[in-house]
Parts: C-alpha cells; structure tokens; sequence
C-alpha cells in the first residue's frame, strides 16, 4: 500500500507487486475541515473501510508493506529508508526544511504504524534521487558557515518522478539508464527539471523548498531573493504573506488568474492577453532550464516531459523546443500532437537529441523501493522464512 499523505488528504494506492497492477486507489479529502473527516487517523479508518470492500483492508493479511512519501529526506536520508522509532525521530528532525509537508508525512506514517505495527513500513524521500548532485551545483553562494548552520542548500524535489520516468525513458529508447543523458521535466502543478547523467541526478531546478526554478501552477519559481526585501521594506508585507504571495499565489494563477494550463490555453484561444503572456513567462523560463542543463550535461540524448503539463500540452512542448534544431532538437509536430496514455518519442526521425513523452507513475516507484525493502527485511529474518 502506497500513502501520500498532505495536511488535508490522504491519497492511496494498493498495488499487486507481482506483476505491478493497481488493485485499488482513492482519496481521502478536507481532513479536519467541515464535511470532512476529524483527523488522519480517521481518514485511514475511512481507507481501511473502503478497501474491505474489495477485501482488502489495511487488516489485511495479504498487506506486505506500506510505503510512504515523504517531501523531505535532508541530507540524512538519501534512500528508501524501513521506518524505526529513529527513523521517525530523524524525519520530525526535518520539520524546519519542509513545514508544511514533513508534518502530514508525519501524522500518515504514525496511524499506520498503530493501525499495522507488525508491517513493514518505508519512507521514500522526494529528495533522495537528488542526493547525487554534486556540491558545486547544490551549494548556494553564500557565506558558508551560515548555511551549514541552517541546512541551507538546494535539495530538489519531486526525485521520486524524475527517478521513475528517466529510468522508463531509457527503456523507450531501448538503452541501460547508464547510456543516457537526459533532461527530465516534470511539469504539474508543481514543476521541476532534473538533469540526469547515465542515470545519475546531477542538477535540478528546485532548491531548499520546492519554491525554486521553473514557472509553476501557483509558484512563482527563479526570482531576484531581494524581492523579498523589497515587499518586506517597501510593501509593508510580512514573512508569512510574502511565503503565501509567492508559493501560493504566484505563477500561472499570479500571472493569469487561473492555474490550469488547460484554462490558460482556452483563454489565450479566446485572445486574452494575460492569459498568453502567462504562458510566455512559463515557456521561456522552461527553455533557459533546458539550455543551462545542456550545457550541465554536455552531450544530451534525451528529453523527457512528465507530468499533468508535460504528458499533455503538445503547446507547452513545441514552444519549449522551437528553435533548437541547431541544438540537434526537432520535434516531429503530428508525433507531438497525438493524444496517447503511453510513453511514446515525439522527436523527428532527423532529431539527434530523442524527445519523449513518458507518463510519470511515483506510486509504482514508491511501491517498488518499498516492496524491495520489505522483502529484504523478509530475506534478513534467514532462509525459510516468508516472503
Ligand atoms: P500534481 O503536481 O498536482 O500532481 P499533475 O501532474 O496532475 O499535478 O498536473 C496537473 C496539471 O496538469 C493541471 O493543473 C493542468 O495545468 C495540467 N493539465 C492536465 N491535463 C492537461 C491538458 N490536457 N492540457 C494541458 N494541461 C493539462
């Protein structure tokens, strides 16, 4: 069983790890708010309901494990990791980096530890894939005892995506990961680019919070940090408003007023300017990303769009990669334009650098890295003994 659990929902997955088929999901929503259940405690209840339906609940003797996502790992955890008492200890340890998102996590893996004590449960981290990253690329340029005082670094995010798809994209393209450099863009509701050497994150666009780098639904991504001043001294505005002003506000919904890039498309249809300048701001931002991580990687063979924006705006992709024939990137236009749940290459057959489309899936990745510890765990207690 796969948990996502945010500070008002809880998300699930239950998968058949044999041959990976979903066997269930939901949704649990406005946890602690009217209409909707008390607590997460409650909302795992309502889960556990649901599934013995199907026979199928978290009682369940056929549950093997429970993998949880969780935002932020820090420098700590770098991999999948079988929750202990400790290992919780350490993730609480994590709350100042991820406030609004380590804290749900949090709450997610204590019910479902009281509720299955005897299973094994596994945190996958959003930010392990990135623990690759070289200093030179996670270090910011400020003075260096201050931020190794407060954990301050680029730590980068959805790594759970950019660690499924670039390894899914590999295989599209009938090579070992370790063959391919690729430029990952997840773009959602929130978006990030990873740049991936011969299967190794070596950049990415998030930083110290997932605030940094592309344009996204309500984030504003890259800005000047002395805009923070400026709103603070200038515009009056406090810490926490400038924090809603930027993660909460900004971006698509900032720029347009709407989120949803199938609403900025629909009115950019229409001729609203807003709307049209909204997705300038995003698109151009998008093509300095792939222009600073070609020159991150050097020889690029691949790049990949994920993600509810990615997997879907044919607009968004063309106007990202038009242009960059000298860079050995051409999109084929009727490739591009087929609507397909499948990964798929949308590059020119002329096209030296391979374009694809391939649907990110983070609850397999996350069912995956926790079924291989579960069974490790299952190996470790000696031969004979159950899987
Ligand atoms: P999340 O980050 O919440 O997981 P998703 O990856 O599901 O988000 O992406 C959600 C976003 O995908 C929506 O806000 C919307 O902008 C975009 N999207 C979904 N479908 C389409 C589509 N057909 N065309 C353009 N954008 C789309």
């Amino acid at each position: 069983m796969v948990l996502n659990s945010g500070s008002s929902s809880v998300k699930y997955q239950l998968l058949e790890m044999t041959d990976h088929s979903r066997l269930a999901s939901g949704l649990v929503e406005r946890i602690g708010e009217e209409g909707g259940v008390a607590d997460h405690a409650a909302a795992l209840r309502q889960v556990s309901a649901e599934l013995r339906g199907q026979g199928l609940g978290l009682d369940s003797p056929e549950l093997a494990a429970v993998g949880h996502r969780v935002v932020h790992g820090g420098t700590r955890f770098t991999a999948p990791t079988l929750i202990t008492d400790d290992v919780l200890a350490g993730i609480e340890q994590l709350v100042p980096l991820a406030p609004l998102h380590n804290p749900a996590n949090i709450t997610g893996i204590k019910v479902a530890r009281e509720l299955r004590p005897d299973l094994p449960q596994v945190a996958v981290f959003d930010t392990a894939f990135h623990a690759t990253i070289p200093e030179s690329a996670h270090r910011y340029a400020i003075d260096t005892a201050i931020a190794d005082r407060f954990a301050v670094r680029r730590y980068g995010f959805h790594g759970t995506s950019h660690a499924y798809v670039s390894r899914a994209a590999a295989k599209l393209l009938g090579k070992e990961p370790a063959e391919v450099n690729q430029i990952v863009l997840h773009l959602g509701n929130g978006a990030s680019a990873a740049a991936v050497r011969g299967g190794v994150c070596v950049d990415t666009s998030m930083g110290l919070t997932p605030l940094e780098g592309l344009v996204m639904g309500t984030r504003s991504g890259d800005l000047d940090p002395a805009v923070v001043f400026h709103l603070q001294r200038v515009g009056g505005m406090s810490t926490d408003e400038i924090d809603t002003l930027l993660n909460k506000k900004s971006g698509l919904l900032g720029l347009a007023g709407a989120n949803d890039m199938r609403e900025i498309g629909r009115r950019m249809a229409d001729g609203d300017e807003r709307a049209q300048l909204a997705f300038d701001v995003y698109v151009h931002r998008l093509r300095r990303y792939i222009g600073a991580f070609t020159a991150v990687l050097g020889r690029v063979d691949a790049i990949v769009f994920t993600a509810g924006v990615g997997e879907n705006s044919a607009a968004v992709r063309a106007a990202a990669l038009a242009g960059l024939e000298g860079f050995g990137v051409v999109l084929d236009p009727v490739r591009n334009a087929v609507r397909a749940s499948a990964g798929r290459l949308i590059s020119a057959e002329n096209s030296r650098v391979a374009v694809a489309v391939v649907p990110t899936d983070e609850e397999l990745e996350i069912a995956r890295d926790t079924y291989a510890l579960a069974q490790g765990r299952a190996d470790a207690r000696g031969p004979g003994a159950a899987g």
